[in-house]
């Protein structure tokens, strides 16, 4: 085991007790992201806001350019109700996006309870792809790996693997999907961080067999660059007791 499990063990169960306490089965983006960084799996700097002053103030620490994105347990896809502002330069573009995505979201879904803003770094856009964890009704936990967008939605590009996952399995599950080519870099972009890409898939596989409760993960996207990855979005759903 490494230390990122033993170090993530508690501080993971801890925010899946937090979650169950209050009722959720799922967590919001900014818990997620830390239950997966106890893992080492690297996100962005992030702050929930819960006024428009409180953005600017977030944004200042984190540093511009900031990402807003509604944080509330009744909606599953943010950019469906209008609920995520990429690229925001100034603090006069944190109060329009913090009003608009307010104004969205009371419009496309008005019983939507809306717990705040999550202000966040806008990482370097970058290859995306879909890392997830999932419960097999028969095989128990396993991984899933596709690339972002149209290749896992229209296509269904993806690939499987039972956890635990070996290094090497992690690592067939990347070059077995037909888009590979794009991590391997052509028309002049960079060849994608495999290793890391690598270890991503098995730290997921770490948090799904060495966490209970945890009924399915999912990272949507995670950035992967020539060095290094980021996940820009993450879900974490819980069983229902
Ligand atoms: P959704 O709930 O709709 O999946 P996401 O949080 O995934 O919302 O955001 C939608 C898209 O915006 C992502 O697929 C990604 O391309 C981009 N994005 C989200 N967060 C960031 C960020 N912090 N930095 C850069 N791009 C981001
Ligand atoms: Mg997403």
């Amino acid at each position: 085991m490494n230390k990122f499990i033993i170090n993530g063990g508690k501080a993971a169960h801890d925010i899946i007790q937090k979650t169950l306490l209050r009722k959720r089965y799922e967590l919001p983006e900014h818990e997620a992201k830390e239950l997966i960084e106890t893992f080492g799996i690297r996100t962005t700097r992030h702050r929930v806001a819960p006024s428009p002053a409180d953005a600017i103030q977030a944004a200042a620490s984190i540093g511009y350019p900031v990402v807003l994105k509604i944080v509330s347990p009744d909606i599953i896809h943010k950019t469906d109700v209008g609920g995520v502002k990429l690229g925001i330069k100034d603090d006069e573009g944190v109060r329009d996006a913090y009003d608009e995505i307010i104004r969205n979201v009371q419009e496309r879904q008005p019983d939507a309870l809306i717990e705040g803003i999550l202000v966040q770094e806008m990482a370097t856009p970058s290859t995306e792809v879909i890392v997830g964890g999932l419960q097999d009704p028969q095989f128990g936990p396993a991984v899933m790996f596709g690339l972002g967008g149209i290749f896992v939605e229209v296509f269904k590009d993806v690939s499987f693997r039972i956890a635990p996952l070996e290094i090497y399995e992690a690592f067939d599950m990347i070059h077995e999907i037909k888009g590979a080519k794009i991590l391997k870099g052509f028309r002049g972009r960079e060849a994608a961080d495999i290793a890391a890409l690598t270890q991503t898939l098995v730290q997921v596989s770490d948090i799904m067999v060495s966490l209970e409760g945890i009924k399915e993960i999912e990272l949507n996207p995670l950035f992967v660059y020539p060095k290094g990855v980021k996940a820009v979005d993450a879900r974490v759903i819980l069983y229902h007791p």
